[in-house]
């Protein structure tokens, strides 16, 4: 049985308390291992130790060695590839074949990614005009901001972390994680990985516990955390951004969604089922950017329904090893009960069940796992509650509509605002109705195209900022202006 310890000043180590969890693989319910939940000598260790390395070799180092540095993280994570599959397949069941072409690559590649923006940004210069006629220069000075806190979720933990720590430590910053009490393995191993490239101790930190009470909010209400960067549900957002209110510490939030797609009938209809097989059901349905709302034009309603039924149907169930699955469970059993509370509610609300809506039977091997039906609904009113909360589970409500002022009002009806997914073949009204989403990210006949060097947020309560390219190098670093009188 494994042991997830914390990763502190460059080194491993329990909880002083000796308090641990388990650490559950939703496959079949076994146990992966113990986790140590960190109090608060360990938030307190971890942060001092991210403060002080902000004063060692870290801050001494050029922005070049730096960059050198975390290619070589990048390397090494891609060197001992098999290992973090295994480890990020564990702790979320899902299949090999998604997380060794999503997770582990872009998990690598977030290393590497800003060194250019890093490198190529010019800050900002102007000449003043004093009264004397010889002026004042003026000219912006990036540093970094400090010691960053690292909040991050379950559903695509090695990247949606590393999202984060490659430009943190990128623009010279030091970091405490706190990844989820779900999935605690390659945070820890990234620790492993830390320490062979020779990241200065107290540069990259892992803390393990849980939210309230425990590590998450101890680490968000630290003092000497300059500031925090999360990514995880809206209401926990909320309490993060209310604890980094004392300080006045910056934040940036990236939120919950509640996704629509819109098919318009000029689409290219088998572009649109593969592309919305995808967004409502890879990776279990549990992904941020995901659909739970596909509107489709009249005239192609019905097809569309029988269409993305007739790709669930096809959808392969089974072990994250097996090369041929495409869907795995759900990460825990609180979270399936979760999204079955929701299929149970859309029956209630007047559903018709397409396909799905239960439990299915996967034989004795793995019937303890968190297994759930992939799941569609038509026939709900716009106002009912599977149409209006997020749900993170693999199932989608599909609701006709007339005209496209009808699906922008629908598509923008809700709290709110992280992505949307537009399919049309007329490109004028792709921009057009684009332009009208209120969402952070747009993606017209596709889904889940990242660049990483253009801005990635949410509007209304899907978060606060943008990290991705220029973005993150805006939230990582302090510019300061130097005025020189000439
Ligand atoms: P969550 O908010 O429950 O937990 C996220 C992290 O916050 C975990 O590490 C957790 O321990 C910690 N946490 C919980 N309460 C806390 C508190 N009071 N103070 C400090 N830390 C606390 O989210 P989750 O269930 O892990 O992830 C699913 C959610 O994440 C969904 O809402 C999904 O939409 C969202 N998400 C958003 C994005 C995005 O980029 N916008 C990406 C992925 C997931």
């Amino acid at each position: 049985m494994k042991q997830f310890n914390h990763f502190i000043n460059g080194e491993f180590s329990a909880s002083s308390s000796q308090v641990v969890f388990e650490n559950r693989c939703p496959v079949d319910n076994h146990l992966i291992g113990q986790v140590a939940e960190a109090g608060q000598p360990e938030v307190n260790a971890a942060v001092a130790a991210a403060k002080a390395a902000l004063l060692g070799p870290w801050g001494d180092m050029t922005q070049a060695q730096r960059i050198q540095l975390l290619d070589r993280v990048a390397e090494r994570i891609n060197e001992r590839f098999d290992e973090f599959l295994q480890a990020e397949c564990l702790d979320t069941g899902k299949p090999h074949k998604i997380a060794s072409h999503i997770d582990i690559p872009r998990g690598a590649a977030n290393f590497k990614a800003f060194s250019e923006t890093l490198a190529n940004h010019p800050t900002e210069s102007f000449k003043l005009d004093t009264p004397d006629g010889k002026g004042a220069l003026n000219y912006g000075h990036r540093s970094p901001k400090g010691v960053i806190a690292v909040i991050s979720p379950w559903n695509l933990p090695l990247l949606l972390m590393t999202w984060k720590v490659g430009p943190a430590l990128a623009c010279g910053n030091t970091v405490v994680v706190k990844p989820s009490e779900e999935t605690p393995a390659t945070a820890t191993l990234l620790g492993e990985v830390m320490q062979e490239c020779g990241v200065p101790a107290g540069v990259y930190n892992v803390v393990h516990g849980f939210g309230p009470n425990s590590a998450g909010a101890m680490l968000s209400g630290h003092p000497d955390v300059d500031a925090i960067t999360f990514t995880g549900e809206t209401r926990t957002g909320e309490a993060i951004m209310r604890s980094a209110a004392v300080g006045l510490r910056n934040v940036s939030l990236e939120c919950g969604g509640k996704n629509p797609s819109l098919v318009f009938a000029d689409c290219d209809l088998d572009k649109a089922i593969e592309g919305t097989m995808r967004s409502a059901f890879v990776n279990c349905g549990q992904v941020c950017l995901g659909t739970e709302r596909v509107y489709v034009e009249r005239p192609i309603f019905e097809q569309f329904v029988q269409r993305l039924k007739e790709g669930v149907e096809q959808l392969k169930l089974g072990r994250p090893e097996d090369p041929s699955v495409d869907f795995g469970p759900l990460v825990s059993h609180k979270h399936r009960d979760k999204v079955l509370s929701y299929y149970q509610l859309a029956k209630q609300e007047g559903a018709t069940v397409v396909i799905g809506g239960g439990v299915p039977d996967m034989g004795a091997e793995l019937n303890d796992g968190a297994w759930i039906e992939p799941t569609i609904w038509t026939g709900l009113n716009d106002d009912a509650r599977v149409v209006n909360e997020e749900i993170f589970g693999p199932c989608c409500h599909i609701r006709p509509f007339d005209s496209e002022t009808e699906v922008i009002a629908l598509a923008n009806n809700t709290r709110y605002g992280l992505s949307a997914t537009i399919w049309t073949e007329n490109s004028s009204r792709a921009c057009r109705v684009a332009e009208a989403m209120e969402a952070g990210i747009v993606w017209v006949n596709s889904w889940f195209l990242r660049d990483l060097r253009t801005a990635f947020g949410g509007a209304k309560e899907s978060g606060i900022g943008r990290e991705g390219g220029v973005h993150s190098l805006e939230f990582y670093t302090e510019i300061k202006n130097i005025c020189i009188k000439l």
